[in-house]
């Protein structure tokens, strides 16, 4: 058996920070960033769909999708966002899939979904723990303008379009408070790594699921 492991929390919550603590301890990430980008690759199946359901203004003169464009035709349009959110997540599943199943192949016993929206795609059932990396409120709007120069505005309305970080620590096995400093996170994380790395029991493959 294996333990997938859900990594989650919310936009500049330090997902990333926590995926990188994992791999620095021998534990790979699936990070479905990554998925998602590829499913949008130029003359794949997920390009395909996106260009026949939102056409050629969504495209670079070299072909691949103008990422930025096509987020600014969803960010303010639920109907266009859904649409594309549909058209995409076959896609990202099976990438997403394939990925474990490599993994699981080489061997591994032990591997992390990082999935920013693990329960919004219902891919938390697939997982346990699941660990939420929770972070003040304060502290998150404060990180997320630093990280990518951005107003208060901008970062609040993209805090905003996610379900709110509370509900998802209320869903969560493992809260991780990354509120405190880098070192307080490596703290935190100690506690996490012996958790995780604990065979999976019964009672909880059942529960899981
Ligand atoms: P996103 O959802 O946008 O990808 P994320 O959840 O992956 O974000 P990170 O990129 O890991 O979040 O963290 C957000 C920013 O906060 C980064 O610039 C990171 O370096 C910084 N950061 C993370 N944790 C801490 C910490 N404990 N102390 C100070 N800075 C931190």
């Amino acid at each position: 058996s294996m333990r997938i492991v859900g990594l989650t929390g919310g936009i500049g919550s330090g997902k990333s920070t926590v995926s990188n603590l994992f791999k620095g301890h021998g534990i790979p990430v699936v990070d479905a960033d990554v998925v998602a980008r590829n499913v949008l690759k130029k003359g794949t199946g997920g390009w395909r769909k996106v260009v026949a359901a939102f056409g050629d203004e969504i495209l670079l003169p070299n072909g691949e999708v103008d990422r930025p464009k096509l987020g600014q035709v969803v960010f303010n349009d639920p109907d266009k966002r859904q649409l594309l959110n549909r058209l995409l997540a076959p896609y990202i599943s099976s990438g997403i899939f394939l990925e474990v199943f490599k993994l699981w192949m080489k061997g591994y016993k032990t591997i992390v979904l990082d999935v920013p929206l693990l329960f919004e795609a219902k891919m938390d059932k697939w997982t346990k723990p699941i660990v939420v990396v929770w972070v003040d409120p304060d502290t998150q709007l404060q990180r997320l303008m630093e990280r990518d120069g951005t107003t208060a505005e901008d970062a609040k309305s993209r805090i905003n379009a996610q379900m709110p970080l509370n509900l998802k620590r209320t869903k969560a096995d493992i809260v991780i408070d990354n509120s405190g400093s880098l070192e307080d996170l490596k703290e935190h994380f100690r506690e996490v790594l012996v958790h995780v790395r604990k065979p999976l029991t019964w009672t909880e493959f059942g529960l899981s699921r």
